[in-house]
């Protein structure tokens, strides 16, 4: 039963008024108890989905702000692929793992996951033909997401989205020179392959309440980048640490979402029971505060130092 006694937050005419007939959680599968690949609801071009007017309004309200303006057209967005080496080098798919993983760790990264690519990750209207994904996590400065949703949050939001961007690509670069095909893929904006589910699979953590992962080091305070890449690699197993007890009797994000978006009990989305957060209610405080985020801020998981400490906690808790 929820707790909360702050009101909730109602969207204003004009953000209201942005958003199509069909309601975001129907376009995300909630509700549907039958497996089915995900649809592009946003992050992707404005053009190509029923909330384009919404992506545009967040687009040009960055745009708009003098801290944000060109957050996302540096030249790690400009970067193009190096060439495929025709001279294919071999080793075994423990070796390599290794090797990218290293890799990706003396090149921005600050941890890295592997996992075997899921159907059921991969967009509708998009193909993917490699069968690996590197999942790689860059932690933000949690003082400064803190601030959400003052502006500092969203700059300290683009600065790591940029940085995942850059060790994805270097990393894509790293495995093309080997002469196999990468793909490197950074946010805010979707690739072709859903992150989340990827790098739950790649052992980043247990999902949260606020839809977000809950990692062992950082909690929430983090952000995904990714590499599909054909190399042969050894993928790592789902991560435990006692987040989905925690969860179960917490409710700091339920009751700090301006416009009570999460909700206390799992939901069907697309054949799986799982939380989630309701994009219609989430989207237009989002919109309007260049990315809200604080949910993962305030998250007991995301507080320097804390997570380490509460993993120990809960498992050993359960062992008793
Ligand atoms: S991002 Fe903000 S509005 Fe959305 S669920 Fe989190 S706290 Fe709520
Ligand atoms: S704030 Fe509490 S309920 Fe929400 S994700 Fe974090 S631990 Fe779970």
């Amino acid at each position: 039963m929820s707790t909360r006694k702050a009101p909730v937050w109602q969207p204003p005419p004009e953000i209201a008024a942005l958003f199509p007939e069909i309601a975001g959680n129907a376009v995300n599968g909630l509700g549907e108890r039958t497996p089915r690949p995900p649809r592009y609801v946003m992050w992707t071009r404005p053009d190509r989905i029923a909330h384009g007017r919404v992506q545009q309004y967040v687009n040009d309200s960055y745009e708009a702000h003098p801290r944000l303006k060109g957050s996302f057209a540096g030249p790690e967005r400009r970067a193009k692929p190096v060439p495929i080496s025709p001279h294919r080098r071999t080793d075994t798919p423990a070796n390599w793992t290794r090797r990218v993983k290293g890799f990706a760790l003396a090149h921005e990264a600050d941890f890295v996951g592997v996992a075997r690519v899921d159907p059921l990750w991969v967009f509708e209207g998009a193909s993917v033909h490699l069968s690996f994904i590197v999942v790689l996590g860059v932690a933000m400065d949690h003082a400064e997401l803190a601030k959400a949703p003052a502006v500092d949050s969203p700059v300290e939001v683009a600065r790591q989205y940029n940085r995942g961007t850059r060790a994805a690509k270097a990393l894509a670069n790293f495995i093309r020179e080997q002469g196999y095909d990468a793909e490197g893929h950074g946010g805010p904006g979707a690739g072709p392959v859903q992150l989340i589910p990827a790098a739950l699979a790649a052992g980043f953590g247990e999902l949260g309440k606020h839809g977000s992962i809950i990692n062992r080091e950082h909690g929430s305070s983090f952000r995904l980048a990714g590499v599909l890449t054909e190399l042969p690699l050894v993928p790592d197993a789902a991560d435990d640490i006692g987040a989905e007890d925690f969860c179960a009797s917490c409710q700091v994000c339920t009751n700090a979402c301006p416009p009570a978006a999460i909700s206390d009990v799992k939901q069907w989305v697309r054949g799986a029971e799982k939380w989630y957060v309701d994009f219609d209610k989430c989207m237009p405080y989002f919109a309007s505060t260049w990315g809200c985020g604080i949910c993962i801020a305030v998250c007991p998981w995301s507080k320097p130092g804390t997570a380490p400490r509460l993993a120990e906690k809960m498992l050993r808790r359960r062992g008793r």
